[in-house]
């Protein structure tokens, strides 16, 4: 691969029929206009108008545009005070108490684009270049391993050395590895590999789907088409549409579980908003499923980009957790994701208004994980990360606040993915199983993985959970508890991945 010009190559990406197919009646689903109507058609929203769309919510069901606008325009703090609490709620209705852990694993920051805001963009003269090989990335995936992971989401720049046939091979050098856990109780792997990477061409993505991909990421960074042209002045990077369809090809390859996003701080928080509730419809509406999860990212200080320190629009703390807000009223049975690039004091209070995932013991540098002590420089790394504490602190904070950590990939291995997850999301059964698993695979992690004081905390949580359990009647009703106590004991006693 190393022969092909990276500029011819990148030069035949773009695919349009792979675009234009999408289009209904010639539109994108992304009309900014619209969207600058509803926001100010709902700027003034009366109270009662508000506590009727927060019912809707809770009812779990997803908002019109319409509703989030005036949700977005709430400026009542006692309104807010109502908003944070029915997320809260919306969350424990649908996930319970449950949070899922995950680790980033980067394996190559060449790349053909040039986004402003990405310290990998191909014109930044301060990073150094590198793609992993695949024993390396076994390496990696070890450390991985050793810190108590299940679940990867692996990241890649653009570039025909990290085509879609390296992303495969990445995918299944991952799978492969096995490591005895640091316990010495069992063996550790990961069990599911996500990926962030470009917009493929479906028979690429197709390839992906062959060899096991777990959720495809891509966010759109702005749904502003004018701005985007802007931050994106070269490379295929540079199609906006190519871009707001990867997702719409991703289903038509197979891959069902898929995931979106915006890079906040370089556009209005609101539109930002607006333009990924827009982009969840139009999946439902052309697919019958929406996103499994919506991402967030607030952009963070990256190598020689003055952008993302000095934007007009970098979202404080207070916006920022309004918007995750919103999300979780506006999209109530989609997972959201908080990653590691926010500090530890807000990831914990965001969470608690309603994220389902996030990741823990993070490296961002190419081989960051086998080269641990160079981590946190800047030069290494695509930006800069606000949590830099181990899994195993990250969980015992979460169980203090009596949160369960799970490392469960139960669902898709039992064919709860794609619209029979949303289905069992909606109606709050998935939470159900999720539970279940979450504690089997929480009691995996503490035996294998953690140390003595997390153990002690996490332990008690366990048991409070399964005293939960007992009494619920669903479980009773269908007939789980005694599946869950021999599972449970089977675990105690060395065996491992056992889940309902
Ligand atoms: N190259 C692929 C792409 O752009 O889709 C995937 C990898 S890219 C590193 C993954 C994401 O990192 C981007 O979609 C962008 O949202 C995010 N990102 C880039 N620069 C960032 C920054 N300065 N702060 C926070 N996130 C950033
Ligand atoms: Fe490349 Fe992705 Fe960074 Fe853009 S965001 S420069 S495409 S790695």
């Amino acid at each position: 691969m190393a022969s092909v010009n990276a500029r011819e190559w990148a030069k035949n990406v773009i695919k349009q029929e792979e675009i234009d197919k999408y289009l209904i009646n010639g539109k994108d689903f992304i009309d900014e206009d619209l969207i600058w109507d509803k926001l100010s058609k709902n700027s003034e929203p009366d109270k009662e108008y508000i506590r009727g769309i927060i019912k809707k919510s809770l009812s779990i069901t997803r908002l019109d545009p319409d509703e989030t606008a005036a949700l977005l325009n709430v400026r009542d703090e006692e309104l807010w005070e109502e908003m944070y609490e029915a997320g809260a709620e919306i969350k424990r209705k649908v996930y319970d108490n449950r949070i899922v852990f995950f680790a980033p694993l980067y394996c190559s920051n060449l790349c053909v684009n040039s986004c402003t805001y990405c310290g990998f963009r191909k014109e930044n003269p301060h990073e150094k270049r590198r793609i992993l090989t695949m024993d390396e990335i076994k390496q990696e995936t070890e450390h991985v391993i050793d810190a108590g992971h299940k679940r990867m989401i692996v990241v890649y720049g653009e570039h025909p050395q990290s085509d879609a046939d390296y992303m495969a091979e990445s995918i299944k050098a991952i799978y492969s590895v096995q490591k005895k856990a640091k316990n010495g109780n069992g063996t550790g792997s990961i069990r599911r590999v996500n990926i962030n990477a470009a917009p493929m061409s479906t028979a690429d993505l197709k390839k992906l789907w062959e060899v096991g991909i777990g959720t495809y990421q891509v966010f759109q960074e702005t749904y502003n088409r004018d701005l985007y042209k802007k931050l994106h002045p070269a490379g295929p990077k540079s199609d906006f549409r190519w871009r707001l369809y990867a997702l719409h090809r991703a289903m038509d390859a197979g891959i069902d579980d898929l995931a979106i996003g915006a890079l906040f701080g370089l556009y209005d928080w609101r539109f930002e908003v607006m333009g990924l509730l827009y982009h969840a419809i139009d999946l439902e509406t052309q697919f019958g499923i929406g996103p499994h999860t919506i991402s967030f990212p607030r952009m963070t200080q990256a190598s020689g980009s003055e952008l993302s320190t000095n934007s007009e629009y970098i979202v404080s703390d207070e916006d920022f957790k309004k918007l995750v807000t919103v999300l979780r009223l506006s999209v109530p049975y989609t997972g959201l994701i908080i990653t590691a690039r926010e500090k530890s004091e807000i990831k914990k209070e965001v969470i608690q208004v309603g994220c389902t995932q996030t990741d823990a013991s993070t490296r961002i540098g190419i081989g960051g994980y086998s080269e641990a002590a160079k981590l946190q420089d800047e030069e290494k790394q695509q930006f800069m990360l606000g949590e830099t504490r181990s899994l195993d602190e990250v969980i015992r904070e979460m169980a203090e606040i009596g949160k369960i950590s799970s490392f469960c990939t139960a669902g898709y291995r039992c064919g709860r993915t794609g619209d029979k997850i949303m289905g069992l999301l909606q109606e709050c059964v998935e939470g159900k199983f999720c539970k279940l698993n979450a504690i089997l695979t929480f009691k995996e992690y503490l035996d294998d993985y953690g140390s003595d004081e997390t153990k002690a905390i996490g332990e008690e949580l366990i048991k409070k959970e399964m005293e939960e359990v007992r009494n619920m009647e669903f479980y009773q009703k269908h007939n789980l508890i005694g599946k869950l106590e021999e599972y449970y004991e089977r675990i105690s006693n060395g065996e491992r991945d056992l889940y309902l």
